[in-house]
C-alpha cells in the first residue's frame, strides 16, 4: 500500500509493522503465569478473575482505568525475598516502585525494611507506622529540610551520594546532637545489561561517588573523620531490570576491594554492604527472571568468596528490590474505546488511559503484554498497538501485541506487570485523573489509593 493512500495523518512512517513480535501466541486466551499475578485465572465464562473477583465487577465498582493489585501475591513475593535472604541479610523494598500506606503496613508485617528517596516517601512510610530504624534514605540531592526530618525521625541509615552531602548530613546530625548511621554510595563502573536510561552504575551519571581515581576512598576518609557520622558500609546499585548476575559479581568484587583498602588504611572493617536493587521481572513471556532464593544464594556466595580472598569478615548484606516485589503483582484494567484498523499496518486500540498511567513505554521503550479479559474469544489474532487517549503520538501503552480480531469498544483489556513505576510515575497530562489502586484478596476488593477527582485537580489551581 502506498503512503498516499492514507489521508494526511499522524506519522505513518512510524507505524510500519516493525517490532519485537514474532508469531502470534498459540492461544490468545491463555494467561502466562510468568506475567500475571498469582491468583489470576479465567472463570467458566472466560472472564479474568483476581483474588477471587472478576474484572467486570471491578470495572463496574471502581471504573477504568484502574490498577488492580493482588495482595496475596505482593505479600508472598515480599516474604520470599525475606526468607531467601534470612537472618544475616536485610531486604529493603524500594518505595519509589510503588508506595502507599497499605503497602507499608504489608511490608512491616512481612518483616521487610524500606527505602525512601524524598520527604514525601518518608512521610508516607512514617505515617503508616514503619519504624524509622528500618528506613533507609536515598537520593542524590536531599534537601536540608529532608535530611533534618530523616535524622530527627531516627532513620536507620542515610545513603550519602556526594562530598557535599557528607558535610551536610554531618552538620545536621551534630546540630541535632546525634550520630547518624550512613552508607556511602559508590559507582563501581559496571554497566548493567539493560536499557541505557535505566542503567546506573557506569560512571558518567549523577548517582554515587566513583571508585575510579580514589574518589570513593576519599569520601570514606572524610566521613570517618566526622564524629556525627557512623559509617556502616558501602552502597552500590548497578541498574534496573537486570537478569544477568555477572554485573553484581563485578560490583561486589569492587566494593569488597574498597572495604579492603579501608581496612588497610584505617584499621576498620565496615560491617555492611548494600548491593542495591534492579532485579528483572517478566513483562512478556520472553523474559526469564530469577527466583529470590537463587539471587540470594548467588549474592551471598559472591560476597563470601570475595571477602575470603581479601581476608575480611563477611559483612552483612542488604538488597533493595522494588520492581521484583511489586511489579508482577498488579495489572492495569482498561476499557477499549476505539478500534481503528490501518490497512496493511496494524490496528490501533485506544484505551481510556495511556501515558499518564504508564509512561514506561514512551520513556524506556518498555515492552508489555496485553489480554482481552472481560471474555474469552475464539477469533483469530490481530496485530495491534494499544494506545492511550493523550494528545501525543508517542502515547503508546503496548507497542506490539496480538489481540483477538473481534475486539470491540466496551471490551476490557488488561496490561500485566504494571505494579512498579506506573502509578508512582503517573501524571496529570491533559488533566487526566490518575487511576485508583484497588487491592484484591480472598474475594474482597478495597481501594488503597483512590481515583483522583476534578476537585483534586482544581484544589491546586488557585489562580
Ligand atoms: C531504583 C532503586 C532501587 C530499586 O530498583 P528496582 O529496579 O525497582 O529493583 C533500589 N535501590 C536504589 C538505590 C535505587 O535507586
Amino acid at each position: 500500500m502506498s503512503r498516499s493512500a492514507h489521508p494526511a495523518g499522524p506519522r505513518h512512517a512510524d507505524v510500519l509493522p516493525e517490532g519485537h513480535y514474532s508469531a502470534p501466541p498459540a492461544d490468545l486466551n491463555a494467561l502466562d503465569p510468568k506475567v500475571w499475578s498469582q491468583t489470576v485465572t479465567r472463570d467458566e465464562h472466560g472472564v479474568l478473575t483476581v483474588g477471587g473477583i472478576d474484572v467486570k465487577r471491578l470495572a463496574e465498582e471502581y471504573g477504568t482505568p484502574a490498577y488492580v493489585l493482588d495482595e496475596d501475591d505482593f505479600r508472598s513475593r515480599a516474604r520470599a525475598w525475606r526468607t531467601a535472604f534470612g537472618e544475616n541479610a536485610d531486604v529493603f523494598y524500594a518505595g519509589k516502585a510503588f508506595l502507599s500506606r497499605a503497602v507499608v503496613r504489608w511490608l512491616n508485617e512481612e518483616g521487610l525494611n524500606l527505602d525512601v528517596c524524598s520527604g514525601g516517601e518518608l512521610a508516607t512510610a512514617l505515617s503508616a507506622g514503619m519504624p524509622a530504624e528500618r528506613i533507609a534514605f536515598h537520593g542524590n540531592n536531599k534537601s536540608a529540610a529532608e535530611i533534618r526530618r530523616a535524622v530527627e525521625a531516627g532513620v536507620g541509615r542515610i545513603v550519602l551520594d556526594s562530598f557535599q552531602e557528607i558535610v551536610r548530613v554531618a552538620h545536621i546530625a551534630r546540630e541535632l546532637g546525634t550520630r547518624q548511621r550512613v552508607q556511602i554510595r559508590v559507582t563501581v563502573g559496571v554497566e548493567a545489561h539493560t536499557h541505557e536510561f535505566i542503567a546506573t552504575a557506569h560512571e558518567d551519571q549523577k548517582f554515587g561517588i566513583p571508585l575510579a581515581g580514589g574518589q570513593a576512598a576519599e569520601a570514606v576518609r572524610r566521613a570517618l573523620q566526622l564524629d556525627s557520622l557512623e559509617v556502616i558500609g558501602i552502597h552500590s546499585h548497578i541498574g534496573s531490570q537486570i537478569f544477568d548476575m555477572s554485573g553484581f559479581e563485578v560490583a561486589a568484587h569492587r566494593v569488597v576491594g574498597l572495604l579492603k583498602d579501608i581496612r588497610d588504611e584505617h584499621g576498620v572493617e565496615l560491617p555492611e554492604i548494600d548491593l542495591g536493587g534492579g532485579l528483572g521481572i517478566a513483562y512478556t513471556s520472553d523474559d526469564d527472571p530469577r527466583e529470590p532464593h537463587e539471587i540470594a544464594k548467588a549474592l551471598s556466595e559472591i560476597v563470601t568468596r570475595e571477602c575470603e580472598a581479601a581476608k575480611l569478615r563477611t559483612p552483612r548484606i542488604s538488597v533493595e528490590p522494588g520492581r521484583a516485589i511489586v511489579g508482577p503483582t498488579a495489572f492495569t484494567l482498561y476499557e477499549v474505546g476505539t478500534v481503528k484498523p490501518l490497512e496493511g499496518l496494524r490496528t490501533y486500540v485506544s484505551v481510556d488511559g495511556g501515558m499518564s498511567d504508564n509512561i514506561r513505554t514512551a520513556l524506556y521503550d518498555a515492552e508489555y503484554s496485553v489480554a482481552l479479559v472481560s471474555r474469552s474469544s475464539d477469533a483469530g489474532p490481530m496485530l495491534t498497538r494499544v494506545v492511550g487517549k493523550h494528545c501525543e503520538s508517542g502515547d503508546i501503552v503496548v507497542k506490539d501485541a496480538f489481540l483477538p480480531s473481534d475486539l470491540a469498544p466496551g471490551d476490557l483489556i488488561a496490561v500485566p506487570a504494571t505494579g512498579a513505576y506506573c502509578r508512582s510515575m503517573a501524571s496529570n497530562y491533559n488533566h487526566v485523573l490518575r487511576p485508583p489502586v484497588v487491592a484484591v484478596k480472598d474475594g474482597q476488593a478495597r481501594v488503597i489509593v483512590r481515583r483522583e477527582t476534578e476537585e483534586d485537580l482544581l484544589r491546586l489551581d488557585v489562580g
